[in-house]
């Protein structure tokens, strides 16, 4: 196969969009992003960048831009609905292992940086385009429309548009995003100068940390923003009926009244919470496909696989999506792949990543709402060990479960894109090493995570 140059187009500047677009880039494919929004920028409020992605932003020198707003935290509390302390993981311990940071961090921040390198690496990003039709029945190339007329022509459309993507509708109406059960949540900012002021609440900040406070059919989750000076608040709820759309005008008293038995440290920011919305927790699929049968439109992100949000994963398994088609698409280029080769690799590999993921972040959910009774005592049982500093193998607290922490934080997708292609390219066998017969993958999961750099780890499956 020759190399050839590919044109992509990718529907949506979010975070997955924006971050499938510095990804191509970097494969050396052109790029152009159409976003409906008559501004690029992301809602108000705080977003988790777990190890797993955390380590993108640093490759792509993202983190470099974003500076002192991707903030550090030093350790994750979880406690009872009352305060009482059941889990804890040390973040520096964690970050230490797997090498990559844990960052929090404004989602405006996050959006503002990925934009900011996304154009300096020459995507060409168009605001107010809403595209309204995908035409991809005849030929290889594939057309879309937006609402004000335009036409633009694509070897490949990225459909990145989130939960009620068109991208999506057009390839597969029958998919509906359906929340899995009555659960919400409210979103909000406090600033950390405010709650300084108040003597009951100030105890809970007197180090940067992430607090998670478990309650039956509810939880708060908190954590600092915006180098430090915002508070964040992810505040979890069940409502009588099943929650399809945000809702914006929410009586403040709902909220303050939700939470009214929580520890009196919390509850006290709680009432500093001036407004919040309240938005649904939907989850997108299984789908048998994420692509067309012409294999020229693609989904990534939400518009593919939405997931409740107790694990912090939606937008970081979008931003793995980009990454892993990147590199797919960048071997296109390359001619090692037909495009066809490369949308059924990205389908083999990531779909059963993101449904994994769609149900671990469900069951974290349900590990943190459940009733008082047994089975919270036996959840608050096999965390306590973390309390002590103990030695163990298995932690109710996934966040620092060391099995969940490896699989979900310690993954490198564009090292499991390298190993996928390679081994592609091998007939389906994975590339070992001709005297010991190791492959890089089992090499990398027990000995080369303590001893070899990332970069040099691409060097090494080219010499296999
Ligand atoms: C309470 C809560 C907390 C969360 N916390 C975390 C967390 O800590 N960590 C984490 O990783 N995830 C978290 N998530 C999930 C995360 O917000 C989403 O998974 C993520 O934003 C999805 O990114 P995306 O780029 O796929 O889609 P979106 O963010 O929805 O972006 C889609 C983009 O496409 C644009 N668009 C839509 N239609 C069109 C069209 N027709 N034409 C052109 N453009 C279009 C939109 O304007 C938007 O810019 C949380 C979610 C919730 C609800």
């Amino acid at each position: 196969m020759a190399s050839r140059d590919i044109h992509v187009g990718i529907v949506g500047a979010g975070i997955g969009g924006l971050a499938a677009a510095i990804a191509f880039r970097r494969a050396g494919v052109r790029v152009t992003v159409l976003e409906a929004a008559e501004q690029l920028g992301e809602i108000g409020a705080g977003i988790q960048m777990t190890p797993n992605v955390s380590v993108l932003l640093q490759r792509w020198n993202v983190a470099d831009v974003i500076g002192e707003n991707l903030v550090q935290f030093e350790e994750l509390n979880m406690r009872r609905k009352d305060g009482t302390r059941v889990g804890h993981t040390k973040i520096a311990t964690l970050e230490r292992s797997l090498g990559r940071p844990w960052w929090v961090v404004h989602r405006a921040h996050l959006h503002d940086g990925l934009a900011t390198v996304a154009k300096k690496l020459g995507a060409e990003i168009y605001i107010d385009s809403r595209v309204a039709k995908v035409e991809y029945q005849s030929g290889d190339k594939v057309t879309v429309e937006t609402v004000k007329g335009k036409r633009y022509t694509f070897d490949l459309c990225v459909g990145a548009d989130g939960i009620n993507s068109i991208v999506r509708r057009t390839l597969f109406p029958h998919v509906r995003p359906e929340p899995p059960t009555t659960n919400c949540a409210y979103r909000a900012i406090v600033p950390y100068e405010q709650i300084r002021k108040d003597p009951v609440a100030k105890e809970i900040i007197e180090k940067l940390t992430m607090e998670v406070w478990m309650a039956p059919n509810a939880y708060i989750i908190t954590y600092p923003i915006s180098a430090g000076k915002d508070f964040n608040l992810v505040l979890s709820h069940h409502r009588p009926e099943k929650l399809r759309a945000t809702e914006t005008q929410v009586p403040i008293e709902e909220l303050r009244n939700e939470y009214k038995d929580f520890d009196p440290r919390i509850k006290r920011i709680v009432d500093m919470i001036p407004h919040t919305s309240r938005w649904p927790l939907m989850v997108t699929g299984p789908m048998e496909s994420w692509s067309s049968p012409q294999k020229n439109v693609v989904l990534i992100g939400d518009a593919a696989h939405s997931m409740v949000n107790h694990m912090a994963q939606g937008a970081a398994t979008s931003m793995e999506d980009g990454a892993f088609l990147a590199k797919c698409i960048g071997a296109v280029a390359q001619g090692k792949l037909s495009l066809r080769e490369a949308i059924n690799l990205y389908e083999k590999e990531r779909m059963p990543k993101a449904y994994a993921k769609q149900q671990v972040s469900f069951l974290n959910g349900a590990i943190w709402h459940l009733p008082d009774g047994p089975q919270q005592r036996a959840r608050d049982a096999a965390m306590a060990p973390e309390l002590e500093g103990k030695y163990y193998v298995r932690s109710s607290n996934l966040y620092g479960d060391p099995q969940t922490v490896l699989e979900v934080y310690g993954y490198d997708v564009e090292a499991h894109a390298d190993d996928a292609i390679a081994k592609y390219l091998n007939g389906g066998r994975e590339p070992a090493h001709p005297e010991t017969g190791v492959t890089p993958e089992l090499q990398q999961k027990y000995m080369d995570w303590f001893l070899v750099d990332e970069a040099k780890r691409g060097e090494r499956i080219q010499k296999l």
